[in-house]
């Protein structure tokens, strides 16, 4: 079974998730954009030992801690999609402007691809390609408890922000309705900020995506 803790982390209150195997307790932290201490802590406190690092996109506030963790507990970096990395090579300066530490540079231990799968312990979690907010955004989907972390793409009544280099409104929108929407109405998406809704709830209500 999969388990999931979500951390708000940042001034920004990006929602880290860790998600962990119950069979195994071995988790993957799901953008650490920052407050490392933080998110140690909840892992230790949950009994779970960190095995990876899984990131959405490459905005400072999802992955700015990503390089400083993956070194300190030589974890591998799993993700995004690699039209993402002009947002990985600008960490540092996107450090600087929002008042961030530094963030260390890194490479992708491995890219992912729409229709991959990533695993943590006994667990698969399904990967698909959303653009438009970056270019080189995905998604996480655990059919096995109807949950999807969906970073930026999606939020409860609202969508991700496209007026950044690479941003792209239709994409975005069609990532939403073509690849977020099939995974049913009765899925729960923990977005990159604020509180969880269901596809179905967005479907009906969101005054950007309602209707579709
Ligand atoms: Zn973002």
């Amino acid at each position: 079974m999969l388990h999931y803790h979500t951390i708000p982390v940042t001034a920004f209150q990006q929602n880290c998730s860790l998600v962990w195997c119950d069979q195994t307790l071995e988790a993957a932290v799901i953008d650490p954009g920052g407050d490392l201490d933080h998110i140690l802590a909840q892992a230790q406190h949950l009994g779970v030992t960190l095995k990876a690092i899984w990131l959405t996109h490459a905005h400072i506030d999802h992955a700015g801690g990503t390089g400083e963790l993956a070194r300190r507990l030589d974890l591998p970096i799993v993700g995004p999609q690699e039209g993402d990395q002009f947002w990985i090579d600008g960490l540092p300066q996107q450090s600087t402007m929002f008042g961030f530490p530094p963030a260390l540079p890194f490479t992708p231990t491995r890219w992912l691809q729409d229709g991959d799968t990533v695993t943590i312990g006994q667990e698969t979690v399904h990967v698909r390609h959303c653009p438009g907010h970056t270019p080189g955004h995905v998604v996480f989907h655990a059919p096995q408890i109807q949950r999807c972390f969906v970073g930026d793409v999606l939020f409860a009544g609202s969508i991700g922000r496209t007026d950044f280099p690479q941003g792209n409104h239709m994409q975005l929108i069609d990532s939403i309705t073509q690849r977020l929407w099939p995974m049913g109405d009765e899925t729960v998406f923990i977005p990159g900020h604020g509180p969880e809704s269901t596809f179905g709830r967005e479907r009906r209500s969101n005054p950007y995506v309602g209707g579709t």
